[in-house]
């Protein structure tokens, strides 16, 4: 695996661009999607330098769903929302845009996602709710 270390998201971790963060600890980094397919939507990644999730370990990759499991529990107490839908994707095959191994956190009901990384969001919605889950969190 040749991971970039100039993607997006390498560049977020180290605080080189900024972003709208709601969790972080030793292993993992929670934020919003500045381009939402719905309200709330969440990114979960992992400190760990992988592209896909076949580049993770198995002990990272607990860390990291662990931290999923914690920011879609604050999602669901924050916004109300009764679903939350989990979206991984591998590979520019699948429609990877981020060669850094993410989750997608987005609390609405699968037929009513917006485009996938496809309008940019209001900021100042985002950071609202960006403040509103962190509380939880
Ligand atoms: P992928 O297509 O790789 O599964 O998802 C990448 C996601 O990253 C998309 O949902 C897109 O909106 C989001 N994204 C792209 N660039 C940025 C950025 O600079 N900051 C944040 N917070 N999200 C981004």
């Amino acid at each position: 695996m040749s991971y970039d270390n100039d993607n997006i998201f390498a560049k977020i971790l180290r605080d080189e661009i900024p972003s709208f963060k709601v969790y972080e600890d030793d292993y993992t980094l929670a934020f919003m999607d500045i381009m939402p397919q719905a309200d709330g939507h969440t990114l979960v990644i992992p400190k760990f330098q992988a592209e896909t999730l076949l580049d993770i370990p198995a002990d990272e990759l607990t860390h990291t769903m662990t931290t999923v499991q914690k920011v879609m529990s604050a999602l669901k107490s924050t916004l109300g929302v009764e679903g939350v839908v989990l979206l991984q994707l591998n590979g520019t095959a699948a429609g990877q845009t981020v060669p850094h191994l993410h989750f997608h956190l987005i609390p609405e009901h699968l037929t009513k996602l917006s485009g996938h990384g496809a309008a940019m969001g209001d900021m100042e919605k985002i950071k609202a709710l960006a403040e509103k889950i962190s509380e939880a969190l």
